[in-house]
């Protein structure tokens, strides 16, 4: 990091969590983790493919698929008319397949800015199909999470992708098929309590909202007092529920090594 004073014409931005100023090329280099206080910022579904795996290995998949509104949910329809337009992608999953230091691997990555990153039925369509492209060539499945829960505008139709995109990740499991999962911020509800908390290995980077109900609704729930770490990545290590916090420039060769390690022995087709 330069101790350069910010200058505008130059394009500078503030952490969201030191308050510190930092220049966007500095920000850029650093993976949008800030270099003073170590936040690790929320990262789009491109960028995140884009510092993780093989430069041009991405292939997309499954873009064609969309919302609609079952329920006739009020405000749901323009809601995500202009997430579409705004993020232009069709839903907060991103799904294909890539590489990771030659290996091919079946990706989905979850953005937040996409209504929250919500699963509804299309981003579980997604996950399923990851993992059964996974489970069907025996190519390592990589998720990183990043999501508010369930999409409540399509009710039960967005509950039931948590019972069906954890039985696409019980067959990776029964073919011996790796899975790792990335818990980023937040990783929350209805995803932490489907697919993602099943995976072979859970990887979480730091600070990074892990939880069910949020702080609020458990101190509702009256849980009194809370540790100062509740429902961090590192609370969720300590107590066993996940397996090891991996800062973001470590994060690529954790996966590599992880593929590399346990990848290539699916038991049957
Ligand atoms: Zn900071």
């Amino acid at each position: 990091m330069s101790n350069r004073e910010p200058n505008k014409a130059e394009g500078f931005l503030q952490c969201a969590n030191c308050k510190k100023i930092i220049f966007s090329v500095d920000f850029e280099q650093n993976l949008s983790v800030c270099p003073y206080c170590g936040h690790h910022h929320r990262l789009s579904a491109s960028k995140r493919i884009e510092i993780t795996f093989d430069p041009g290995s991405f292939r997309e998949l499954d873009q064609e698929l969309s919302s609609l509104n079952p329920l006739d949910f009020p405000e749901y329809a323009e809601k995500l008319a202009s997430a579409v337009e705004k993020q232009q992608t069709n839903d907060s999953m991103t799904s294909g397949l890539a590489a990771l230091d030659g290996i091919p691997v079946c990706v989905a990555v979850s953005d937040f800015n996409f209504m929250g990153g919500s699963m509804g039925a299309v981003n579980g369509e997604k996950i399923t199909r990851t993992l059964e492209r996974a489970a069907d060539s025996g190519n390592p499945a990589i998720i990183f999470c990043a999501s508010g829960g369930a999409r409540m505008q399509e009710g039960l139709l967005s509950l039931m992708q948590m019972a069906k995109t954890t039985a696409a990740a019980q067959r990776c499991s029964k073919l011996g098929v790796p899975y790792f999962a990335v818990f980023s911020d937040p990783t929350m509800a209805g995803v932490l309590a489907s697919y993602a908390s099943v995976a072979d290995v859970i990887l979480a980077e730091p600070k990074a909202l892990v939880g069910f109900a949020g702080l609020r609704v458990s101190k509702q729930a009256g849980v009194g007092k809370v540790p100062d770490d509740f429902q961090t990545a590192e609370f969720a290590l300590h107590h066993g529920m996940i397996d090891r916090v991996v800062p973001r420039k470590e994060m690529r060769a954790t996966l590599i090594q992880l593929t590399k390690m346990l990848g290539g022995f699916k038991t049957h087709v």
